[in-house]
């Protein structure tokens, strides 16, 4: 049955605590009552300070760990069948006795809805689109920490997920690369409009990426305030660094979050707002 809502992803007061499964040791909440939706189509960012529950919400959205209370419903895929959900991580997330190509290739080969006479169109469409045609045998030991998550994203849209779970991906990252592959992920997205949640505590990283910015509070994490960015596409990093929008939305955001500050302080002293 086809879905008629626009609402992709619905959580409902979800809450996670850790260590109530009866066994002995400390109780620690990951994140508590959480009430948001997504819409299809939209990307998402869910900004907050290391500690406040963001991987684990991810892994809920993701089924991958079960919630203490509340619901994540997901709306089926256009087909009608269960949507297929990607995550990309913050890294190790390709195989290393793999080439990039083939990295690439192995989840559409599993992908009953993708035609295997379009595997190779849509790995060569996505080895260049990331820029790596001239890598396509190598390794993963064999390139950097950005070419690896170029592989990761890549390899995630090709596989045409209905929701794409993105976990910090480029935090590891110096800030030219990271630069490079927030650009590279707004013209992929630009290409195929998935449907993203993508974590994030780098208060620019969301301005770049979102449509609507999720807020969290320190640990444990709660919803401090959600914030649509009004920001045109298709959009490009340069141009909008250069714009007073960017810089108004860097401090207005600042200011909303001046408690959760400290944690997010090393992005607002590269642009200089800090204090
Ligand atoms: P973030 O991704 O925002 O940095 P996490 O979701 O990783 O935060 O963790 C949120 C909180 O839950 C932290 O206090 C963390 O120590 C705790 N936590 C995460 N995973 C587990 C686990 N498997 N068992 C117990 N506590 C956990
Ligand atoms: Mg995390």
């Amino acid at each position: 049955m086809k879905n008629h809502t626009s609402a992709q992803i619905s959580i409902n007061k979800l809450t996670k605590v850790f260590g109530n499964d009866g066994r002995t040791g400390e109780l620690i909440t990951a994140y508590e009552d959480l009430s948001f939706q997504v819409s299809r189509g939209e990307f998402i960012c869910i900004l907050g300070p290391s500690g406040c529950g963001k991987s684990t919400l991810l892994r809920s959205i993701a089924s991958l760990e079960k919630a203490s209370s509340g619901e994540v419903q997901i709306a089926p895929s256009d087909s009608g069948s269960e949507s297929n959900i990607g995550m990309v991580f913050q890294e190790r997330g390709i195989f290393p006795w793999m080439t990039v190509t083939q990295n690439i290739r192995f989840l559409l080969e599993n992908n009953p809805h993708i035609d295997t006479h379009d595997i190779d169109s849509i790995v060569d469409h996505y080895v260049s689109k990331v820029g790596l045609n001239k890598f396509a045998a190598y390794f993963p030991h064999q390139i950097s920490g950005g070419m690896k998550q170029r592989v990761s994203i890549a390899r995630s849209f090709a596989n045409n997920p209905d929701i794409l779970l993105m976990d910090e991906p480029f935090v590891f990252l110096d800030s030219q690369t990271r630069t490079s592959l927030q650009e590279l992920l707004l013209n992929i997205w630009q290409e195929t409009h998935k449907t993203v949640v993508f974590v994030t505590h780098d208060i620019e990283e969301a301005i770049i990426l979102a449509d609507r910015i999720i807020v969290m509070t320190a640990h444990p994490g709660r919803i401090k305030t959600i914030i649509d960015v009004d920001f045109p596409r298709p959009r490009h990093v340069s141009h909008m660094r250069k714009t007073s929008q960017y810089h108004d939305l860097i401090n207005t955001i600042g200011n909303m979050i001046s408690d959760e500050i400290s944690d997010l302080m090393p992005t607002l002293n590269t642009t200089g707002l800090s204090g």
